[in-house]
């Protein structure tokens, strides 16, 4: 197998500095290496393979599908791309969906709508975007300049103009943000996912959507890594009790095949007309099967069981010597370590623990159905690795 190593670091961009591992099989929440050593995988390949690996339903949507038509282009109606759309409507409260295949993909579709609303109601002028300081948009240069980290930006210019960040948590400033331009749209993460698994204050989410409410500016959530049940809701804004005007989802909304959503609420559902956007992938009925299959099981007894593992993860970490701080929301959880995130990382891969990082920080994004003595067990391996 190390000659896998040695084709993949000739051969694949460098762009991953992945972890001398190979995954070549897994179940539910457990998978396995090339040598046949297990892990148990807090990392749902970042927050994307919702129920596991090789999840059984989901296995069977995807094969019915692939067994039927794999793709038809979007000159054609199928079934399981209108269906998806009717159902994220219904468990979302938004009123139109636009289908792409990536996170980025689908904030670019939400920065189009919430550009071409204000410059149909406001004039071209309105373009603004504000973001918050430290968020993460994805890596095309639009949503490179929607994010809020200068690391990402030094050796891309270039980027895209239009956009501003502001801190965190300082309404006042965001307020002041958005009236020194002519500001199309407020863009946050409620959990900053690459930032370090930090949840936004409640007084601060109140207060961006009254200001967008009262000035007529959209308000976009990004939900890539927060949706789809992953914060305990199937959307991270119904912990909040707001609604937004534009939602952008994907990581976990097909289980583990690549798709997008841009969801549109009321003010901002017709704001595309024929030709305004498009992607020759979008929708595919394979992708879309599968998301059928995720979003249809996510429902009150799962969300409920997410917050009682969320709930466990919080008390018990938290006990851990070495463990500063415990933050985050559902099954997106944050760990402030006294070792270097990394060295706690790398310990628990030795002992057969799949963690994330993020920010300086440990981050854990469990599969939504991992079993409560799957996690026990993580958790005593979690606190051997903070030693
Ligand atoms: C991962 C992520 C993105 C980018 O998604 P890709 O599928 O990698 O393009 C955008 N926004 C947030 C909040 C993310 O976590």
């Amino acid at each position: 197998m190390s000659t896998i190593y040695e084709i993949d670091n000739t051969y694949v961009a460098s762009t991953y500095k992945r972890f001398p591992v190979c995954i070549v099989s897994g179940k539910g929440s457990e998978v396995f290496d090339e040598n046949g050593k297990r892990y148990i995988d807090l990392g749902s390949g970042i927050a994307v393979t919702s129920f596991g690996i090789a999840d059984e339903a989901w296995q069977q949507a995807v094969i019915e599908q692939i067994g039927k038509v794999q793709h038809t282009s979007n000159l054609y109606y199928t079934e399981p791309c209108a269906k998806l759309a009717k159902l994220l409507c219904e468990k979302s409260g938004m009123k139109k969906v636009f289908f792409g295949n990536s996170g980025a993909e689908a904030n670019e579709g939400a920065i189009k709508a919430a550009r071409k609303y204000a410059a149909e109601k406001k004039g071209p002028e309105y373009s603004t975007i504000v973001t918050l300081e430290n968020s993460f948009h994805g890596r095309t240069l639009t949503t490179l300049a929607a994010t809020g980290q200068d690391a990402f930006h030094k050796l891309f210019q270039p980027l895209t103009p239009g956009f501003v960040h502001t801190p965190a948590n300082d309404l006042p400033k965001l307020i002041e943000t958005v009236h020194a331009h002519k500001t199309a749209a407020v863009m946050v993460e409620l959990v900053q996912g690459e930032g370090g698994v930090r949840a936004l204050d409640q007084d601060f989410v109140d207060g961006i959507a009254k200001l967008c409410a009262d000035e007529d500016i959209v308000f976009v959530v990004d939900e890539v890594q927060t949706g789809n049940g992953r914060s305990g809701q199937m959307y991270a804004y119904m912990n909040y009790g707001v609604m937004p005007d534009v939602v952008s989802t994907a990581k976990g909304l097909a289980g583990g095949l690549p798709i997008g959503a841009v969801l549109l609420g009321e003010k901002t559902k017709d704001v595309f007309s024929y030709g305004d956007h498009g992607s020759t992938f979008g929708g595919n009925p394979v992708s879309c099967a599968a998301a059928i299959s995720v979003v249809s099981r996510i429902d009150e007894k799962l969300l409920g069981e997410v917050r009682e593992k969320s709930a466990y993860l919080f008390e018990e970490l938290a006990k851990i010597e070495g463990v500063k701080s415990v933050s985050g929301l559902g099954l997106m959880i944050g760990l402030d370590t006294e070792k270097p995130a990394g060295d706690v990382v790398g310990k628990c891969l030795e002992n057969g623990v799949l963690c994330l990082t993020a920010h300086g920080k440990v981050r854990l994004l469990p599969a939504l159905n991992i079993p409560m003595e799957l996690l026990k067990e993580a958790v005593a391996v979690i606190k051997e690795a903070c030693k």
